[in-house]
C-alpha cells in the first residue's frame, strides 16, 4: 500500500534533524534523527513496519499471528518467538495481568465492543478456561533450526496488540543504531523512544497526552518530559471503550475475570528503557488499576523501567494525577 509521505528534510541545514512522517498500524508515525548524510530512510522504515505487520498484526489477513490463530500449520519466525517470550515474561512478572492469550476474549467482545450486549456468562467462562490454562500452547517445534512451528490448543487465540506497537518502535530504533545514527526520536501512534541528545545538548521533548473526555475530544498535552535514552508509552481507556449505565469499559480485558476493566484509572504513561516493555507494563497497569499498580511499583523498587504517571477520576469525580518520583524528575514544564 502506498501511503502519503511528507518528507520535511529536503533542504534542512546541517544541524537540523531529518524529520519524517507516515502512516502505519492504522495510525501515524513521526520520526526525527540527526544524520550527517541526511539520508532519507523512509523506504527502509516503511518496509520494516510492513515486515512487522506480516508477523504480528491481527489486521493483516495472512500475518503469522492470524495463521497461528486459525490453527494453520504455520511457520513462525524469530520475531514471533521473541514477542511470545516477552509476553510470557511480563505475564509472569505481573501475576497474569498481562496475557497474550486474551485474543479469543477480545474477539468475543468484538473490535470496538460491537458484540458486547450478546456476550453471555457461559461464553466468558468457557473462553477463560483457555486463558487460564498453562497448557494452551502445546509446543513449538524446530526443524533444522529454520522451521519453527507453533501449535495452539483448540480455542486459544493470541493477541500481541498490547506489546506490538512498542515493539515496532524498538525495531526501528535498532535499525537506526545499526546505521550509526546516535540521536533520534521515534513516535509511532504516541509510543515513543528517544536516543541521544539533540544538537543543542538538550534531551528530546515529548508531550504526555491528557486523557481526553471522550473518543471525539481533541488531543491535549498534560505535561512535557525530557527523554534521553528512554521510551514512553501510554495506555488509556479514553480512545477505545464503551459506556453502559454511566460506566466506562475499556478495551483492556482483565484475564482474571474475562471482562473489560472498569475502574477510575483513565490512562497511564510508563517510561522504560525499551518501548515494548513500557507498552506491556502500561497495559498491565491499566488491568491492575491505580492502587494495585502503585503497590506493584513499591514492591519493585529496583526496576528502573516502571517510572509512571497515572491519570484518574477519584471517587468524587475529580481529575487527579499520580507520578512516581522518577517520573516527576523527567517533567520539564507544566
Ligand atoms: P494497549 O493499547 O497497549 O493497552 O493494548 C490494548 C490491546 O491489547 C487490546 O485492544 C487487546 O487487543 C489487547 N489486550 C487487552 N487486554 C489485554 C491483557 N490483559 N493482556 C494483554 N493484552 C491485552
Ligand atoms: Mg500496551
Amino acid at each position: 500500500m502506498l501511503l502519503p509521505i511528507v518528507l520535511l528534510a529536503a533542504c534542512n541545514p546541517k544541524n537540523e534533524p531529518v524529520r519524517l512522517q507516515g502512516e502505519a498500524q492504522g495510525t501515524y508515525y513521526t520520526i526525527a534523527y540527526y544524520d550527517e548524510q541526511h539520508r532519507n530512510l523512509q523506504p527502509q522504515i516503511d518496509s520494516l513496519l510492513h515486515d512487522f505487520d506480516l508477523t504480528a498484526s491481527l489486521w493483516e489477513e495472512n500475518s503469522i499471528i492470524r495463521k497461528v490463530n486459525r490453527h494453520e500449520d504455520s511457520v513462525i519466525n524469530d520475531m514471533f518467538n521473541d514477542l511470545l517470550e516477552k509476553s510470557w515474561t511480563i505475564n509472569e512478572y505481573t501475576n497474569g495481568a498481562f496475557n497474550c492469550e486474551i485474543g479469543a476474549l477480545v474477539n468475543l467482545y468484538g473490535f470496538g465492543f460491537k458484540n458486547r450486549e450478546d456476550v453471555t456468562e457461559h461464553q466468558i467462562d468457557s473462553l477463560l478456561s483457555y486463558v487460564r490454562s498453562s497448557e494452551t500452547i502445546v509446543g513449538t517445534f524446530v526443524e533444522d533450526s529454520i522451521y519453527k512451528k507453533i501449535f495452539l490448543s483448540e480455542g486459544v487465540e493470541l493477541d500481541f496488540n498490547a506489546i506490538a506497537q512498542g515493539y515496532s518502535v524498538d525495531f526501528i530504533a535498532r535499525m537506526f543504531d545499526s546505521l550509526g545514527i546516535e540521536s533520534y526520536l521515534i513516535d509511532v501512534g504516541g509510543e515513543v523512544i528517544a536516543k541521544g541528545l539533540k544538537h543543542n545538548g538538550e534531551p528530546w521533548t515529548v508531550g504526555i497526552e491528557r486523557p481526553a473526555e471522550n473518543k471525539y475530544s481533541e488531543q491535549e498535552i498534560e505535561t512535557a518530559i525530557g527523554l534521553h535514552d528512554m521510551s514512553v508509552v501510554t495506555s488509556g481507556n479514553y480512545r477505545k471503550y464503551y459506556e453502559k449505565d454511566g460506566v466506562r469499559y475499556s478495551h483492556t480485558i482483565d484475564p482474571a475475570t474475562g471482562r473489560p476493566v472498569s475502574h477510575s484509572l483513565l490512562s497511564v504513561s510508563v517510561v522504560s528503557r525499551e518501548a515494548w516493555y513500557a507498552d506491556a507494563m502500561a497495559t498491565s497497569f491499566m488491568v491492575m488499576g491505580l492502587e494495585k499498580s502503585l503497590q506493584f511499583i513499591a514492591e519493585h523498587p529496583d526496576n528502573p523501567d516502571i517510572q509512571a504517571v497515572f491519570f484518574i477520576y477519584d471517587d468524587h469525580g475529580e481529575y487527579k494525577t499520580y507520578a512516581t518520583p522518577e517520573f516527576q524528575q523527567l517533567i520539564i514544564e507544566k
